[in-house]
């Protein structure tokens, strides 16, 4: 794993430490062990998890928001994608919270952080439709970070409450982000956000295509959103006129 690792962030540009390529070997070891016992990611093999999870999760880097100091949240965790990839390289640049709705993956996620000596890494169980209107958590965030959790109209009900006026939420998407990206602008309009760019990569040789929706919080989110857990899923914020 360690020598086709580093062989990998250097070919995509990342120059990590000795410690740090440590601590993602000792992350993929914790993934593939925890695997076993409880449902955290279907993507197992070496290449996968260097490529889909860690490169991947990188990627939120190269769009040029981070700065030291920042509170970022990664909302719908999981595994911890993209939140601990980049919590090994920033360090304590960042004061990073991992969010999710599963126990059990936060409960995975304290024993990553604390194995791996992360600092300043919050492991938080709850749903973003709550969460979202609480005082400690509404507009809090400088980055709000999301891969892999709902269409982006949704995603956008569920994380834009987060974000400072004048941060950002990052989307990280496949292709199909483009198509959702045309039917988001009334969920943008209505909860405060501007699109401001969208970055295509292209990973491992062109094999993977991602691109990262760049969101910026323009305005302060209304008091009636997120509505009620479920609800955004239910009934995107999509608008009906043409
Ligand atoms: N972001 C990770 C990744 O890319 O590997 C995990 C993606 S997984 C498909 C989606 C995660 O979002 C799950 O862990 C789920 O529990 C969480 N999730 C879904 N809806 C949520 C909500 N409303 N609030 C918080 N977490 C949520």
């Amino acid at each position: 794993m360690k020598n086709k690792l580093t062989l990998a962030l250097d070919k995509e540009g990342f120059t990590l430490s000795d410690t740090q390529i440590d601590k993602f070997v000792i992350f993929s070891r914790l993934l593939k062990e925890w695997n076993k016992k409880m449902n955290l990611t279907a993507i197992e093999g070496d290449e996968e998890i260097i490529y889909k999870h860690f490169l991947d999760s990188l990627l939120c880097l190269k769009t040029g928001y981070f700065r030291p100091g920042q509170k970022v949240i990664d909302v719908g965790t999981g595994a911890g994608f993209p939140g601990i990839p980049l919590k090994i390289l920033l360090d304590d640049q960042i004061e990073l919270t991992l969010f999710d709705s599963l126990q059990k993956r936060i409960n995975f996620l304290q024993l990553v952080v604390d194995e791996l000596e992360l600092a300043n890494v919050h492991c938080v169980h709850g749903r973003a439709e709550d969460f979202g209107k609480i005082t400690h958590y509404r507009e809090q965030f400088d980055l709000v970070l999301a891969r892999a959790v709902a269409r982006l109209p949704i995603l956008l009900e569920l994380c834009l409450p987060f974000c400072k006026v004048g941060g950002f939420f990052l989307a990280m998407k496949g292709p199909e982000g483009s198509k959702e990206l045309e039917e988001s602008n009334y969920a943008l309009q209505q909860l405060g956000g501007n699109l401001k760019k969208v970055d295509k990569f292209f990973l491992n040789d062109n094999k993977y295509e991602r691109l990262i929706i760049n969101v910026e919080k323009t305005g302060k989110t209304p008091d009636k959103f997120p509505r009620k857990a479920g609800i955004p899923q239910k009934r995107p914020l999509i608008s009906l006129e043409k």
